[in-house]
């Protein structure tokens, strides 16, 4: 059987890898991290930093073709990872999601809309910003930014020296705030001879920057539900891409505007596991071995609710909800804010 590689051992690792176990294959993760939530599941892990150039080739001849949990991978290591196996989704879903103000500026180039943004580096181009964008506005890194982290809100332009002190000088774009009457995303797959197809729209609900939960079917216009998928569909034809992809929308009374995209599994498509007889990981899984796509239709209406910190303290009461199917990621400490585990609740009609 053939080995797929993933890159990064977190919690979309440790799922991806029980799909693709499922589905007969092997899985080696790569992540610098000892006991991580994927190495408890995975069939190999090479522990070993991004900088490691031995461990990565290692790490790529020990595989067949190699995937990723998260969009940060270093441009040094991709250099390495590519030239010995195909590494999917490509090099340049990663270099359009690696960076908030390349992102944006591709989906615009592409036709579709996003939040009025700005480039923001300094005092100077902060002030052009604030100047451009207005308040209220949202300043955020352009990279690493995740869970809501590494960013400031602007209620007025006063706010504005505090919001770029926060950015501890790392480059920012300025976002107008979006007034939107719900939050949705689309996970959506492309496989190697392109075909494309995606989930039901989920709606989310984010508490405090963290996706709490996401509720599908989404409670959402039927001609808006056709452009959110239409638009997911776009940008995966665009980039060439395959595998699984996440795109999250601002829902106005007027439009969809794209918040952001992740190539990869997504939080909000955890419902998945429980909504589908195809879930994202498979999909994802299907994608980068050449697969067929799988029929990721909704059987089931199904709340899915992250279980952060010390909401730990509820699973012995949710693992008595018939209700309810439990997803717990074997992360030893449960610390404020971080993801423990999901739920996904099936409504019954
Ligand atoms: P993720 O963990 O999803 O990658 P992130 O750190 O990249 O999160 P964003 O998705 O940019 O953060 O923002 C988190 C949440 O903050 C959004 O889902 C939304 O609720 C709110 N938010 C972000 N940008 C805006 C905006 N321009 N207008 C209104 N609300 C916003
Ligand atoms: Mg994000
Ligand atoms: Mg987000």
């Amino acid at each position: 059987g053939s080995t797929i590689g993933i890159l990064g051992g977190g919690q979309l690792g440790r799922m991806l890898s029980v799909a693709a176990s499922r589905l007969g294959f092997k899985t080696c993760i790569f992540e610098p991290g000892g006991d991580c939530p994927a190495s408890h599941v995975a069939n190999f892990h090479l522990q070993a930093e991004y900088t490691d150039e031995e461990a990565l080739r290692r790490f790529a001849e020990s595989v067949d073709v190699i995937t990723y949990e998260f969009e940060n991978i270093p441009t040094s290591a991709l250099d390495i990872l590519e030239k010995l196996r195909p590494i999917h989704p490509n090099r340049e879903a990663l270099r359009v999601s690696q960076d908030r103000l390349t992102e944006k500026t591709w989906l615009t180039d592409l036709g579709l809309k996003v939040a009025p943004f700005a480039d923001v580096t300094d005092a100077e181009t902060m002030a052009a910003a604030v100047q451009h964008i207005g308040t209220p506005s949202i300043l955020k890194t352009r990279r690493f930014g995740y869970d809501g982290k590494g960013q400031a809100r602007l209620k007025s332009p006063e706010d504005a020296a505090q919001a770029l002190a926060d950015m501890n000088g790392a480059p920012a774009v300025l976002e107008g705030f979006v007034d939107f009457t719900a939050e949705i995303s689309v996970i959506a797959a492309r496989s190697q001879d392109g075909q494309v197809t995606a989930f039901d729209p989920g709606e989310n609900v984010h508490k405090s920057g963290i996706l709490d939960t996401t509720t599908v079917p989404a409670k959402l216009p039927a001609r808006f539900q056709t452009d959110a998928v239409l638009m997911a569909g776009r940008i995966l034809n665009a980039l060439d891409y395959v595998g699984v992809l996440g795109v999250e929308f601002f829902v106005t009374p007027q439009e969809l505007i794209i918040n952001e995209i992740a190539p990869r599994v997504h939080n909000s498509g955890h419902w998945t596991q429980n909504g589908c007889a195809i879930d994202q990981f498979e999909q994802h899984i299907r994608a980068v071995a050449g697969w067929p796509l799988g029929d990721g239709q909704r059987h089931s209406d199904v709340v899915m609710e992250n279980l952060i910190g010390d909401d730990m303290d509820r699973v012995p009461e949710l693992a008595a909800d018939p209700n309810c199917a439990l997803h717990l990621y074997g992360k030893a400490e449960a610390k404020p804010g971080r993801k423990m585990g999901h739920v996904n609740r099936i409504i019954r009609g």
